[in-house]
């Protein structure tokens, strides 16, 4: 980037869209500069429906799924099956997985996975969250469904450890994809073969 002529206004902008994982300088200065190529209108409306959604989601108290109610869908719908928990990494897991509809059970978020590189530990997750709903409420199955990388493994192992005495069923999700791949990028036959394949841990 040519520093002196780079308007401080963009700069800034390129400056935190680059800070956000996965985002690098230079993918923040296509973002940016996609914004000032639209009509400032649709640009404006883009900007306004960011903040509208940062004013409206936020986590279940439930579950961690993000909502724009206290509680979301899944907890607030009596007709699913209320013993069975898949814990899932992101909200965007359990999106794609209730998608192929074949899961009727309830959804916990961890909000991420165990990952020591990037200083990520159990606190930083929703899991005092999770041991509290098995141990309250009548659970009889957790299913891990944390992606098959190296932190999602660790994280379904710390997982099963903890729930290892709970008295319940721990099954982790199979998966026909290939190890490191993410379940946000599987299409739905792959999902649902996975949840019905899934094994006793
Ligand atoms: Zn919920």
């Amino acid at each position: 980037m040519i520093e002196g002529i780079v308007p401080k206004a963009l700069k800034e902008v390129i400056e935190e869209i680059s800070q956000l994982p996965g985002y690098g300088e230079k993918s923040a200065q296509r973002f940016a500069g996609n914004l000032l190529t639209m009509p400032r209108g649709e640009a404006l409306q883009l900007v306004d429906t960011l903040k509208q959604m940062l004013e409206k989601i936020h986590p279940c108290k439930e579950c961690g799924l993000y909502t724009e109610e206290e509680l979301c869908p899944v907890c607030k719908d009596e007709s699913r099956d209320r013993q069975t928990i898949c814990v899932v990494e992101e909200s965007f897991d359990a999106f794609t997985i209730e998608r192929t509809g074949k899961y009727k059970g309830l959804y916990h978020i961890l909000g991420g996975r165990l990952s020591p590189l990037e200083g990520i530990t159990a606190e930083d997750l929703n899991i005092d969250r999770l041991v509290e709903r098995v141990e309250s409420q009548p659970i009889k199955e957790v299913i891990l469904a944390t992606n098959p990388t190296v932190e999602g493994e660790a994280t379904a192992s710390y997982l099963y450890n903890l729930l290892a005495d709970k008295g319940i069923t721990i099954s982790r999700i199979a998966y026909g994809l290939p190890f490191g791949a993410v379940l946000e990028n599987a299409d739905d036959f792959t999902i649902a073969k996975a949840l019905e394949h899934k094994f006793k841990m």
